[in-house]
């Protein structure tokens, strides 16, 4: 289990299981870059997060060495159907994606996709997290509150 504190206190939970399904999209060689989405679900009572599943990549996605556009419609779907299963706990959480690089930082246009997840409220939670993997399983974990700026506030690189 990984168990991130953001200097906000907000706390980001993501389990071992899900941890192995990241690293094995660990880009190789001159493979794409691939991601998804994080679902997950907050406790009541604290600004804890916890990751429960990944979107894994569909074959709608557009893949290039450099850049990753996940397909709206099949992600939507995703999150509705996980939505209803949980009877309204687990949504959209955040996003995901790999890069080919060690330690991985959120590129221009990663900033850009989560400003635009904020101004469209795509979010139900307030927290929208950014989580990158690096070909060095370093992850790269980001952190907006939608409530307060657009901004990714926070970050930490975690190397297992
Ligand atoms: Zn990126």
């Amino acid at each position: 289990m990984m168990e991130i504190v953001f200097k906000d206190k907000t706390t980001l939970i993501i389990e071992s299981e899900l941890l192995e399904k990241l690293y094995s999209y660990v880009q190789v060689g001159s493979a794409p870059e691939n991601g998804g989405v994080l679902l997950g679900k907050k406790d009541v009572e604290s600004e804890t997060y916890f990751v429960t599943d990944l979107s894994v990549p569909s074959s709608k996605d557009i893949k290039g060495r450099f850049s990753f556009i996940r397909n709206k419609d099949v992600t939507q779907k995703l999150i509705d159907q996980r939505w209803k299963d949980s009877d309204g706990i687990e949504n959209y959480l955040g996003e995901w994606h790999t890069h080919p690089e060690m330690q991985p930082t959120p590129s221009s246009v990663d900033k850009k996709l989560i400003n635009i997840i904020i101004e469209d409220k795509s979010n139900v939670f307030s927290k929208v997290f950014l989580i990158i993997l690096g070909i060095d399983k370093s992850i790269y974990v980001g952190l907006a509150n939608a409530d307060i700026s657009k901004k990714i506030i926070d970050f930490k690189i975690i190397k297992e």
